[in-house]
């Protein structure tokens, strides 16, 4: 097997990498402090053509590998968890399915916009009554002539009031269930859409997670994304590829706090020592160290497996995001432990990464349903299986 990168690819990590260092990190700790979304840092990430990096040439897009994907998000969450999570949302739920799933002037209208950075994306499937069991959503699309008339309410938006179009599913037939969701492309300023309020969270505070109100919000015809039914379908195979990107925002955060770790490590001084030398101290750096290196294998197997087409693609995403959510968790204490009471401190790095962890095992399908959806691979079911059974539902995992 071959782990070695390319030239490109390691262009583009080192690009990254040098402009979140220079550009990002200075102000980073300010920008969680006061809620600030670096919407002007992205803006410039776009620029160098990480807002659609997946996305083909002749729709604005950088055409590149997953792999060079991850690494990109990599290096974000390495200084910035938040604005990885916004390029998360843009590239892998938002422009993909629109060029997978979208019409050419679909593409022509929103993709090439997307693609350089100039709007973001957003995805709106959860509701305040259904988060992992995506198929009970209440969003109702009516269809009146050529426009259809959306009432409901979405809640935890990632860049929500940032974007400038959401994916939004809905149902249109509430009886077929998980085959009666439709999604649409909806512009914040179509009539009836409404951004009524932002979380206060405990992490990712640069980032917008908006509650969204439709009120007879009109959206027309020529704003659906695929057939009518089709929406949870389009949902899931991004969510596919949204958790590849999550879990390398996991391994760029982890990298992250075991740099500020080791670095701390070297210059800290107890009892007439570092603190790196004591063994205590070296063996958490070492656990850390490892368990990245773990993750980002898995999450680069992920990334070749989505390239390659192979049916299975999704199910090797779950493992990649369950075990780099959970590990990202685990190296984040460590990072704080390692810190001692400047680790519990808002002057450190450290203390955001740890609120900033906490979410990763939860949003794009929470650690439980990435079980499940492993647990149904090694059983005999394949990814395929999978979709259809989800939409014949009742299951209760639908956003597995
Ligand atoms: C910061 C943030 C950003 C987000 N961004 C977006 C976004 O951009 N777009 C969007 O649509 N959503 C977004 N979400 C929502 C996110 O995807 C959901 O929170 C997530 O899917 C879990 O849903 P829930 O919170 O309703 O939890 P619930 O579904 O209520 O689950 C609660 C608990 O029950 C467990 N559980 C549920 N069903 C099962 C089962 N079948 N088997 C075992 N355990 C189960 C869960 O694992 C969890 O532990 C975001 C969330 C956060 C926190």
């Amino acid at each position: 097997m071959d782990f070695s990168l390319t030239d490109d690819q390691r262009m583009i990590r080192d690009n990254v990498r040098r402009f979140m260092d220079a550009e990002v990190r200075p102000n980073v700790r300010r920008y969680d402090r006061e809620e600030k979304f670096p919407a002007a840092e992205i803006r410039r990430l776009g620029e160098l053509g990480c807002c659609g990096m997946l996305i083909p040439e002749e729709w604005g897009g950088a055409a590149l590998e997953t792999i060079s994907y991850v690494l990109m998000l990599e290096e974000v969450a390495r200084v910035d968890a938040s604005m990885a999570v916004a390029l998360s949302v843009t590239n892998s739920v938002v422009a993909w399915p629109i060029w997978r799933h979208g019409n050419d002037a679909q593409r022509q209208k929103y993709l090439q916009r997307l693609a350089p950075g100039e709007i973001l994306g957003a995805f709106c499937l959860t509701e305040p009554q259904a988060g992992s069991d995506a198929a009970a959503i209440e969003t109702r699309a009516v269809r009146s002539g050529k426009t259809y008339r959306l009432n409901g309410t979405k809640s935890w938006v990632t860049n929500g009031g940032e974007s400038g179009v959401y994916l939004v599913f809905a149902k249109t037939d509430p009886v077929a269930g998980a085959r009666g969701i439709t999604a649409f492309l909806v512009e914040p300023a179509f009539s009836g859409f409404r951004v009524s309020r932002y979380e206060d969270k405990m992490g990712l505070r640069s980032s917008r997670s908006a509650e969204i109100v439709f009120s007879d919000c009109e959206v027309p015809e020529e704003n659906r994304l695929g057939e009518e039914g089709q929406g949870l379908k389009i949902a899931l195979e991004a969510l596919d590829g949204g958790r590849v990107g999550i879990a390398a925002q996991a391994v760029g955060l982890a990298q992250g706090a075991l740099e500020a770790s080791a670095s701390y490590a070297k210059q800290r001084r107890a009892f007439g020592k570092t603190i790196g030398e004591f063994q205590a101290v070296q063996f958490m750096l070492a656990d850390m160290q490892t368990e990245i290196e773990a993750a980002r294998l898995l999450v680069w197997q992920a990334a070749q497996m989505r390239d390659a087409g192979s049916a299975r693609a999704g199910t090797f995403a779950s493992r990649a995001k369950l075990f780099a959510s959970e590990m990202a968790n685990r190296v984040a204490y460590k990072a704080v432990q390692i810190h001692g009471s400047m680790g519990y401190s808002r002057e450190s790095d450290v203390e955001r990464m740890y609120r900033d962890a906490r979410v990763l095992s939860i949003y794009e399908g929470t650690s439980e349903i990435q079980r499940l959806i492993i647990a149904r691979d090694l059983l005999g079911r394949t990814d395929k299986a999978r979709t259809e059974k989800t939409a014949s539902r009742p299951v209760t995992e639908a956003k597995a």
